[in-house]
């Protein structure tokens, strides 16, 4: 089959009719925000508040209704729609749209028989994880609390599990709903195999979720935490992270960290404006087995923290403790084949305490296990046969810093070139990446064939569009 070519309908739509505008204000009295209205700067930012997004209305929707009536309204004068709930994934893609902000679509409820939660567009992950603490039942969950399961969920997800039980998008059950015709759905595998896959990991291009229903997992205990050096350390505890997830189990998961702290008075003293190595964890099993683990790491020197213990499901988001303030960032992603020890030590060199790079993060996560069992019918993703992801991220928050921040990417990129596969997970594309470093031909291809037939005018646009 040919890929079909969309760029018309998504073209941005700067001069929308004021008719059209008005027609939506009136329609949702009190929930339209446009440009120039006070507080406008502010509503059209996403948390990322480096990005400058240039929408042409901000709709706060309150239920099920108000979206069928932006929606309906929106296809009818020919304007482009896009969810936003938190704005982890703001880019200038949204630039032209119209931004629905869900973040008030808060259903939850769980099912501990049939191991179902249901939640609504706006949930975060730590209310989630806060509400399935007493069941003893699991969801997928990253490393921050502060996304919504649903932005999450659409893109794929990584999770601290995945090495175990797979991407987050392959634990949803069903989503509902509301397309391009402003039509409210169910959709499942079954009704709708094409569809369901597609949303699976390829984002927000189809159709405004109201609510995702997601299979819970049985857990025992959590063992996680953090183990912090002085980044002095780098090289002896990446090479022992590597050592140790050379032969991990599923069950345990490691991030490895290069972090530079900004000298901020709301950071800990301990941490405020020095630089550490540091490897974050978690663990599915017993205390006793995760000690024996991660035994390597802890018999070396000049430990700073070691906070890894059992952790209560609520509190998962504090192991990396990321913050969930709105705040300027600059991000690179892409996936590595595998490590070895000249690559760790080429990397070191670039980023490490003898150099002076402005990344107040470069973090290294082991992948594997169930991702790289996926099929290409799971969702877009497929099979994740890289064995490890890196993540840099810089804060862009004074003049001439962007462009360091840049060259420092490059640093690493040269460091860890023989190991880079040139793909970047979804969720971890930066802000004016497309997908074209995500997906194979073949499943952008379906991706676009899924996008012609439910939404041929282009209604919705994610802020990755297909
Ligand atoms: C601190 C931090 C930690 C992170 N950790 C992880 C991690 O461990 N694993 C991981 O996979 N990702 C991680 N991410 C990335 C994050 O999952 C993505 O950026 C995700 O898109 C964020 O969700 P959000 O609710 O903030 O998204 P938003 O930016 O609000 O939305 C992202 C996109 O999702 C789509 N969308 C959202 N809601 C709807 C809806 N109701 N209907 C249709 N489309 C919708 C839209 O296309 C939208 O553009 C992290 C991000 C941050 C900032």
């Amino acid at each position: 089959m040919t890929d079909l070519d969309l760029s018309p309908p998504l073209a941005p739509q700067p001069d929308a009719p004021a008719s059209a505008l008005r027609e939506l204000a009136g329609l949702l009295p009190g929930r339209v925000l446009l440009p120039g209205n006070p507080g406008w700067d502010r509503a059209r930012l996403g948390w990322t508040v480096s990005v400058d997004q240039h929408p042409i209305a901000v709709v706060t929707v309150h239920d099920a209704e108000d979206v069928v009536a932006a929606v309906t309204c929106a296809a009818r004068h020919g304007l482009t729609v896009s969810p936003q709930p938190v704005g982890h994934g703001a880019t200038t893609a949204l630039t032209g749209t119209v931004l629905l902000r869900t973040g008030s679509l808060q259903e939850l409820t769980i099912d501990v028989e049939r191991r179902v939660a249901r939640v609504g567009a706006g949930v975060k992950w730590g209310t989630l994880l806060a509400a399935l603490e007493p069941t003893g039942l699991l969801a997928l969950a990253g490393s921050s609390p502060d996304p919504s399961i649903v932005g999450f969920t659409l893109g794929g997800g990584l999770s601290w599990f995945s090495r175990a039980l797979g991407m987050t998008a392959h634990s949803v059950v069903a989503f509902d709903i509301v397309d391009a015709e402003g039509t409210q759905r169910r959709l499942s595998p079954a009704s709708d195999p094409d569809l369901f896959w597609a949303m699976c990991g390829g984002g927000g291009d189809f159709g405004v979720v109201l609510a995702v229903e997601i299979m819970l997992d049985h857990v025992g205990p959590i063992v996680g935490g953090r183990m912090l050096w002085p980044l002095e350390m780098a090289r002896p505890v990446l090479r022992a992270f590597r050592q140790i997830t050379a032969d991990a189990p599923d069950e345990l998961t490691l991030w490895a960290h290069l972090f530079r702290f900004p000298p901020m008075p709301e950071l800990p003293e301990l941490i405020r404006g020095r630089a550490f190595v540091a490897v974050d964890m978690t663990f599915l099993g017993s205390e006793t087995e995760a000690n024996r683990l991660v035994s390597r790491l802890r018999q070396l020197p000049a430990q700073v923290i070691d906070t890894v213990g059992l952790v209560p499901l609520s509190q998962l988001g504090g192991i990396a403790a990321e913050p969930v303030d709105p705040m300027p960032t600059q991000e690179y992603s892409e996936l590595l084949r595998g490590l070895d020890d000249a690559t760790l030590d080429r990397l070191v060199d670039a980023v490490g305490a003898d150099a002076d790079v402005p990344l107040t993060v470069v973090q290294i996560r082991h992948l594997g296990g169930a991702l790289t069992r996926a099929t290409a019918e799971d969702g877009p993703h497929g099979a994740i046969a890289e064995e490890y992801s890196v993540f840099c991220l810089g804060v862009p928050v004074a003049p001439g810093l962007p462009e360091s921040i840049e060259a420092a990417f490059g640093e690493v990129r040269t460091a860890l070139s023989e190991q880079r596969s040139g793909r970047t997970l979804f969720n971890f594309l930066g802000a004016e990446s497309d997908l074209g470093s995500t997906f194979s031909a073949e499943a952008r291809a379906r991706l676009r064939r899924v996008k012609a037939t439910t939404d041929p005018a282009g209604v919705f646009r994610s802020n990755r569009p297909v």
